[in-house]
């Protein structure tokens, strides 16, 4: 099935900007993007989130349709959640609990560029900060989980050949 606009409920077109192949609606100019695009986008330099946001044109004088409405994923159709950008600034995204894609309301990836440098000028926003701690203290939850596992599972192998080589007849001596 052709991905839809959330909004619009009309097909998405296909256009390759910056070398990434975007899913964007011809009528109010919001795009999806698939998984692992934005951060594609982004390492095409400073300004690719404003490049793209002037090629990409609504028809007419885009008007937002409302804060809260409830989007359908364009891919998968799931419910999509709505997240603050860089988790404190007023810019709200959309993004798919299952793929992982993200839309994006026109005027967004220009909103998202300057958040984004002010948030590098100002490496000390605490709030921003303590966020990104808490969620840094997570991670390395998991990561010391993981390796927990992982040292566990080792024991085992080594317990397990040990005493294979202690049950196993010792014809080599
Ligand atoms: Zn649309
Ligand atoms: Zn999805």
């Amino acid at each position: 099935m052709a991905r839809q606009c959330p909004d619009c409920k009309i097909n998405l077109r296909t256009e390759e900007i910056l070398g990434i192949e975007l899913d964007i609606c011809p009528t109010c100019a919001g795009i999806f993007f698939d998984d692992g695009e934005m951060v594609k986008l982004k390492d095409q330099g400073d300004d690719a989130f404003e490049e793209v946001d002037e090629q990409v044109q609504p028809e007419q004088p885009f008007e937002p349709t409302g804060e809260n409405i409830t989007r359908m994923c364009p891919s998968c159709g799931e419910v999509m959640d709505e997240f603050k950008y860089l988790y404190t600034t007023h810019i709200k995204l959309d993004s798919c609990p299952k793929c992982s894609g993200t839309w994006v309301e026109h005027g967004e990836l220009e909103a998202m560029q300057k958040a984004l440098a002010d948030a590098e000028v100002q490496p000390m926003n605490e709030s921003l900060m303590r966020t990104l701690k808490h969620q840094l203290a997570i991670a390395k939850e998991e990561v010391a989980h993981e390796q927990r596992l992982y040292r566990q599972r080792r024991m085992t192998q080594v317990l397990r050949l040990l005493t294979l080589r202690r049950a196993g007849p010792p014809f080599w001596f």
